[in-house]
């Protein structure tokens, strides 16, 4: 069944849109949603154009209202998320302005409430959980490394944050992408994990080093790209022959544009990384959904980070991350026409 569910899956590439609610405090504000179906249509109303022409309809493998639940989300994805284990390897991302709800997606708003655990979690409890029902027949290693790329560095976020240095790229795995076994990052270091519990603390580190910011600077985190990546290894018991997969859990920098106007110095060149990595990703999905021969991962850090989980046999999960509000108009639909490229 899961085999039939990815053959099924048109291209490699699916593209998921997520509409946040507002938020409490947020009343008397104008959505932007005319519709947004279980068949995956959406259309949204320029509000300073009426009419006919003030509307338009994108169409995408699902659309989740303000009133989907993470588990609704996550359902969808599992069959993905488990494959890792059968050798695939997977890359989910969240893309969109700061303030749509990537990390909401990706991680949920705390840690502490079950219920609202985002992609992270969930996958890492499933995969867990499948691993735990195979034992008799295959022995799996899972294995987590967390790093941010910002202004084009690369840093681990498992260790002590004063210990800033940009890590180098393992090129010659990146070059053989399709062997899982070539670690892009291979000096992040690298956890052994095998409970939800040793997840959780491993991922409250990494957190709360990607808010510290060297700067510290106030939002850090919608400037910088944050990858979890979870690596198996499962061991055939009769036979010894190995299985390696991975998973890229990616919660992306801010999309939005910066006045350049308005911005100088550092800020600048954040804008200015940012701009050309996020747009850096969207040439390589759009080649990879054109089926084009050459696909441009050396254009960015990001894209060859995750170039083993993007195109080839793998499977690349986008969620497109909608604020509802009018006054996010421009923005979303800048957004979304990033995710029409795509598909
Ligand atoms: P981003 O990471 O894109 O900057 P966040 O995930 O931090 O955005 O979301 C912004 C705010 O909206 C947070 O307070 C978050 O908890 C809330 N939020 C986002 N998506 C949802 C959702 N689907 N349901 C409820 N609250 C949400
Ligand atoms: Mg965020």
């Amino acid at each position: 069944k899961l085999f039939n569910e990815i053959q099924d899956l048109k291209g490699n590439i699916r593209v998921y849109c997520r509409i946040r609610p507002f938020l409490s405090g947020q009343t008397g504000k104008q959505t932007i949603v005319e519709y947004a179906g279980d068949d995956g249509e959406l259309i949204v109303a320029n509000p300073s154009k009426q009419g006919k022409e003030g509307h338009r309809t994108f169409r995408f493998n699902k659309v989740y209202g303000p009133t989907a639940t993470q588990a609704n989300v996550y359902s969808d994805i599992q069959p993905f998320v488990r494959s890792v284990l059968d050798g695939y390897n997977v890359c989910i991302f969240a893309y969109g302005q700061t303030g749509s709800g990537k990390t909401y997606t990706m991680t949920g708003p705390n840690m502490a409430t079950k219920a609202t655990w985002g992609v992270n979690y969930r996958a890492l409890n499933d995969l867990f959980q499948i691993s735990e029902k195979r034992r008799n027949v295959i022995k799996y290693e899972i294995m987590v490394q967390m790093i941010e790329i910002y202004n084009e560095q690369i840093r681990d976020l498992f260790t002590d944050f004063n210990h800033l240095f940009s890590l180098d790229l393992n090129t010659l795995g990146v070059a053989t992408a399709n062997q899982s076994s070539g670690i892009a990052v291979p000096d992040a270091s690298m956890h052994s994990v095998r409970s939800t519990s040793d997840v959780l603390e491993l991922m409250d580190v990494g957190f709360k080093n990607r808010a510290v910011g060297v700067t510290a600077m106030n939002e850090r985190s919608s400037r910088s790209h944050s990858i979890l990546t979870v690596h198996t290894r499962g061991t055939d018991l009769k036979t010894g022959a190995t299985l390696r997969g991975s998973l890229h859990l990616v919660d992306l920098a801010g999309s939005e544009r910066v006045d350049r106007s308005e911005v100088a110095g550092d800020r600048l060149r954040e804008a200015q990384h940012i701009n050309k990595s996020l747009s850096a990703l969207g040439d390589v999905i759009f080649a990879l959904s054109q089926k084009s021969a050459h696909v441009p991962y050396r254009n960015s850090k990001l894209t060859q980070v995750l170039q083993s989980s993007l195109g080839g046999q793998a499977k690349t999960l986008m969620f497109i991350q909608l604020n509802p509000d009018t006054t996010s108009y421009t923005e979303s639909l800048s957004t979304l026409k990033f995710a029409e490229r795509a598909s």
